[in-house]
């Protein structure tokens, strides 16, 4: 039996003051929890420097950038509009690095800013060079393995697209040499939720890459640490992984002469456990004797498709709307209010309805949601069913709530759309 889950951050009573102030569904993050986070990551192990990039599309509210920023941590971008969202917010172009399946369309202005360029495939390397003859460029390797918490999630091995194969060295030499390029930094990243001994493998890997260009002065072994949302799920130690990496590069320099500066990419383990979802139960309803009590929250894949992508797993908590605690525990289905038989919280990979022990809820009891900092805010089917994307609101430090974001009014969902046909 997996054990009944826990608010993480959050307090009964504040759970039910910030429904009632601000509404339900609601994303409430903590200033607190990431700022523990930014420091818990700035001490990676490391043997001649290190640098942290934000993995921005995990959650890119202007908010957290703001406060990653203070932390002097770098950006991750991910497309070229995550470069424009994160410049748009202070963020100077050399503290950016694009990492970008699609190559950018406006690459030319961008990289001409400063903004770092990580190229993904021998293409965008060429292009690169044709743009920017002679300049520092760095260059992600697929290293023939990857690890993911789930196969959806893995972004390395011959399944993946991500990165240039690593059997391609010499292509890779031919274009560099080609247009005098300083290779100046190697870049794998392999999955989210990686296994913590293929990743040590891979930085292996990667430093073999390092050896291949002497102009390399940075080392960038991506994101994907491992967090567990779930009480019977492991959450990857920092300085555990971090340690024997360390020793790798001491072990280079003592070879090679070179002191590398490590480079991290973390995006999951610097938000997913700093922000909680609070809904209300809308209705239940239940499908008799053999079938299942169902829990229908005011919230959905809309705000969170995480489960229904993966099969992902988020502690589900009971807050009773009045006050007390919950009278008993009862095996539910939790599903969201999208028009959508996928819209299931307690599934399986694969859509298997499950059920879930939790405090008995009534109608209008709340259901914190934990865990739901990072890939749910920034990655749900936004405005399905015309739902509108989600308030959130931020605890800060000194104790003060604010709304950083509001709830989308109706009629913007449909702004673009041009009426065309009387
Ligand atoms: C998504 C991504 C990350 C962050 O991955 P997490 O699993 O969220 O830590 C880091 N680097 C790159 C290139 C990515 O695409």
């Amino acid at each position: 039996m997996t054990s009944i889950e826990k608010l993480k951050f959050l307090k009964e009573d504040q759970v039910r003051t910030l429904a009632k102030e601000f509404g339900t569904p609601l994303f409430v993050y903590s200033e607190k929890e990431i700022e523990q986070k930014c420091d818990d990551t700035l001490a990676f192990p490391n043997a001649f420097g290190l640098q942290v990039r934000y993995a921005m599309k995990a959650n890119p509210n202007s908010n957290i950038l703001q406060i990653m920023k203070k932390k002097g941590i770098l950006i991750d971008a991910s497309s070229e509009h995550e470069v424009v969202r994160a410049l748009h917010f202070g963020f100077s172009p050399e503290s950016i690095m694009l990492t970008s399946q699609e190559f950018p369309k406006a690459f030319v202005e961008l990289i001409g800013k400063g903004v770092k360029f990580n190229a993904c495939s021998l293409r965008q390397l060429e292009l690169f060079g044709q743009h920017f003859p002679g300049k520092s460029v760095s260059i992600r390797f697929n290293p023939g393995l990857g690890s993911g918490h789930t196969k959806k999630t893995d972004v390395g091995g011959v399944t993946s697209s991500f990165g240039i194969w690593h059997e391609k060295l010499e292509e890779v030499k031919a274009i560099v040499n080609k247009y005098n390029l300083v290779v100046e930094k190697v870049h794998t990243h392999i999955g989210s939720g990686s296994d913590p001994e293929v990743w040590k493998a891979v930085a292996k890997y990667t430093l073999e890459y390092a050896e291949s260009f002497p102009s390399v002065t940075v080392v960038s072994l991506g994101g994907g640490y491992k967090v567990g949302r779930m009480e019977d799920e492991k959450s990857t130690n920092l300085q555990t992984i971090g340690a024997p990496v360390k020793i790798q590069f001491e072990e280079f320099a003592k070879k090679h002469g070179r002191k590398l500066i490590l480079e991290i990419e973390p995006g999951t383990y610097l938000i997913a456990l700093c922000g909680a979802l609070l809904t209300t139960v809308d209705d239940k309803v239940d499908t008799g004797k053999h079938g299942f009590q169902f829990l229908k929250l005011d919230t959905g894949m809309d705000s969170n498709t995480r489960p229904s992508l993966y099969g992902a797993r988020h502690p589900l908590i009971t807050v009773k709307k009045d006050g007390g605690i919950p009278s008993s525990h009862k095996e539910y289905v939790v599903v969201g209010h999208c028009c959508e038989s996928g819209d299931v919280f307690t599934q399986k990979e694969g859509g298997e309805p499950i059920t879930r022990l939790m405090g008995e809820a009534e109608i209008g009891d709340y259901v914190v949601m934990e865990a739901i900092g990072a890939y749910c805010s920034s990655m749900s089917t936004k405005n399905y069913n015309s739902f509108p994307e989600t308030a959130e609101v931020l605890l800060r430090k000194n104790g003060e709530t604010k709304l950083i974001r509001k709830k989308e009014p109706v009629m913007e969902i449909f702004r673009n759309e041009i009426l065309v046909v009387e």
